[in-house]
């Protein structure tokens, strides 16, 4: 979601570790380029934060952004209004160790195959967050975009669960229903070389989300929105959703995959804030609390380093 008021109080310090996953360091190509500006821009042990909107009502939001990722040593996936794929496209090539470019479309848009194929020629690597969906995600209708989006090898980052209230006095045809983890599953079987991201952990099907991960190697969740505030005071809850760390019970694949065979079913978390910028350091340390609490060893916590 991208219109979020101000409601997270944990102010922290460092920026921790946070996790990624590293089937996200395989589908998002290396840099190419090093035209960076900034001394301080390496792209060695970044956090990949795969959770931030472009804010268009801003218009210094690239040179803010640009600012806070000097900072944090963070890159984005710069989840882009079609409307503004231009302009960063264009940051993108520009500072390509911190911005990754990500279409943010209309999956019921009459041509959303067409925006698909333009953001991808402009240098797009992946479609997100989408969501508002008139029908479930696995409705048939959507299946032409998820199949250009598994040619291209895309992460595609999907709102789950619970969804704000724009209008209150007028109707809306908008329902957190079809926005189910749970539906998921299907598109990370049916499209294979998707990698599939659910935002907000289906809150509140955190359950749904933990299990259809576990078992689908292209499929991770981030912990944006509300639920590290709401579960501020039993993070260690977590252990008990995220259960399989060093079992047999997860995917075949994963063992195969995982660098250093961790077997840590937190990696299965990715790190993603969906704030304000100078709100994406507290997520961080809230990311860091809920670390601290379930006891994820440290290899599991630098997933989410970009070490390209
Ligand atoms: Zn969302």
């Amino acid at each position: 979601m991208s219109n979020h008021v101000s409601r997270r109080k944990f102010l922290g310090a460092a920026a921790a570790s946070v996790p990624g996953a590293w089937s996200l360091a395989n589908a998002l190509p290396s840099h190419t380029s090093d035209a960076d500006q900034g001394a301080s821009v390496t792209s060695k042990n970044r956090i990949i934060d795969m959770h931030v909107h472009f804010d268009e009502k801003n218009p210094n939001f690239i040179a803010d952004f640009l600012k806070l990722s000097d900072r944090l040593n963070l890159t984005a996936c710069m989840l882009t209004p079609f409307a503004n794929r231009k302009i960063v496209a264009d940051a993108a090539k520009q500072h390509s160790t911190q911005i990754i470019p990500f279409g943010f479309v209309d999956l019921d848009a009459p041509d959303v195959v067409k925006q698909v194929e333009e953001l991808h020629g402009m240098g797009y690597r992946g479609l997100g967050e989408l969501e508002f969906v008139k029908k479930p995600y696995n409705d048939p209708s959507y299946f032409p975009v998820y199949e250009l989006a598994n040619r291209y090898g895309w992460i595609v980052l999907f709102h789950t669960g619970i969804v704000l209230r724009r209008n209150f006095d007028e109707p809306e045809d908008v329902a957190s229903g079809r926005m189910r983890p749970i539906y998921l599953e299907e598109i990370a079987r049916r499209f294979p070389k998707i990698t599939v991201l659910g935002a907000h952990c289906g809150n509140p099907e955190y359950e749904w989300a933990a299990e259809i991960a576990r078992w689908n190697p292209n499929v991770f969740f981030d912990l944006s929105g509300s639920t590290l505030t709401k579960m501020y005071a039993r993070l260690a809850e977590f252990q008990k959703i995220f259960w399989w760390s060093a079992t047999g019970w997860h995917s075949a694949e994963w063992t195969v995959k995982t660098p250093n065979n961790d077997l840590s079913a937190f990696i299965k978390i990715v790190f993603g804030s969906d704030t304000n910028l100078n709100e994406i350091e507290s997520v961080v340390k809230q990311y860091h609390d809920m670390f601290e609490a379930c006891d994820v060893p440290e290899q599991t916590r630098n997933y989410g380093r970009d070490a390209r």
